[in-house]
Parts: C-alpha cells; structure tokens; sequence
C-alpha cells in the first residue's frame, strides 16, 4: 500500500511545518534580511490562483515548476529510487535555474 498512516502523518507534518514556516514570510529573508531565490514563490501562486498571470510571472518566473520539483525531491527516496541519476540532474538543473534567475533579477 503507497499511503499509510505514517506516510500520510509525515506529509501532514511537513505541509504544516511549510505553512508555519512562511506564513509571517521568507524565513530566510527575516533571518538575514535579504532575499532568497524563492523569495515571490508565494506571492506568484497567489497571483496565478486569482488569475492575474502577468503578475504571477512578474512575482517569480519559475513559479510553475517549483512544486513539482519540491515534490520530486520530498520523494526521490521513495516513488522515483529507481531512476535517482535523473532525479539529480533535475535537481541540478533546476538550482542552476534558480540561481541564475535569482542573480538576474537582483
Ligand atoms: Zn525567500
């Protein structure tokens, strides 16, 4: 069976310890006090969930991708292990994005 209780206990805990680490903000900027190359994520979902597309890509450009990558990485041990080299190269990939798109927009 995918889902036990435990496994559905964990994502709980992890979606709640998410919603309770961003809901004052980027921890990362109030801890350091600049932002992160996730920084408009939230704001760019927002955006898109209202319809206002423009805003969404203004807010973040790589709002879309982001959850599905979260997703890949939260279960790269466990629905994609047997495919591990391509998860990496994903993940490679796509931080080499958002690093460049972070430095990019300043
Ligand atoms: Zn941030």
């Amino acid at each position: 069976m995918l889902f036990t209780r435990k496994t559905l206990a964990t994502h709980l805990v992890f979606l709640l310890l998410f919603a309770f680490l961003f809901w004052w903000g980027c921890p990362f900027n109030r801890l350091f006090g600049f932002t992160c190359p996730g920084c408009g994520l939230s704001r760019a979902w927002i955006s898109f969930l209202r319809g206002d597309w423009r805003l969404a890509f203004k807010s973040h450009l790589l709002f879309l991708p982001a959850p599905v990558v979260v997703f890949l990485f939260a279960h790269r041990d466990t629905l994609f292990r047997r495919c591990q080299k391509t998860m990496d190269c994903i993940f490679i990939f796509f931080a080499v994005l958002l690093a460049a798109y972070h430095l990019l927009r300043g």
